[in-house]
């Protein structure tokens, strides 16, 4: 089954709540897992299914890159706060990198992650 992350930083937590209401039906079809603060909002606040990691600061965001690299995943969408450095912002890059050293999709903002979700569909 297409597994996708899920992974938004405060700021753009509202905005991936959003997307994922919008496209819940798409979202279905997948496994989901989620970083811990935003796979809690996503168990709350949609009707989807989600498997939680630990918190980003605490290294969810590298639990997702080890899945990258273990080739479990199919998919990030990652809505990153570009205003504001992270104190993990190591992890981050290092899950970006993995993304690009897999050749696994990765969306960062709304718009690349509408086609994400749909190219994973096709
Ligand atoms: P969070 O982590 O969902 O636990 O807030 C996201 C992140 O900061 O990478």
């Amino acid at each position: 089954m297409t597994r996708v992350a899920l992974i938004a930083h405060d700021e753009k937590k509202p905005d991936l709540i959003e997307f994922a209401q919008t496209h819940e039906a798409q979202l279905r079809e997948y496994e989901l897992i989620a970083t811990g603060t935003t796979g809690k909002r996503l168990q709350e606040e949609t009707d989807l299914e989600v498997e939680r990691k630990e918190s980003g600061p605490l290294g969810g965001d590298l639990m997702i890159g080890a899945e990258v690299a273990e080739d479990e995943l199919d998919g990030i969408v990652f809505l990153r706060d570009p205003l504001r450095a992270q104190p993990h912002e190591p992890d981050i890059s290092a899950l970006l990198r993995i993304c690009d050293v897999h050749d696994v999709a990765l969306a960062t903002n709304h718009s690349s992650a509408e086609f994400l979700i749909e190219g994973l569909a096709d």
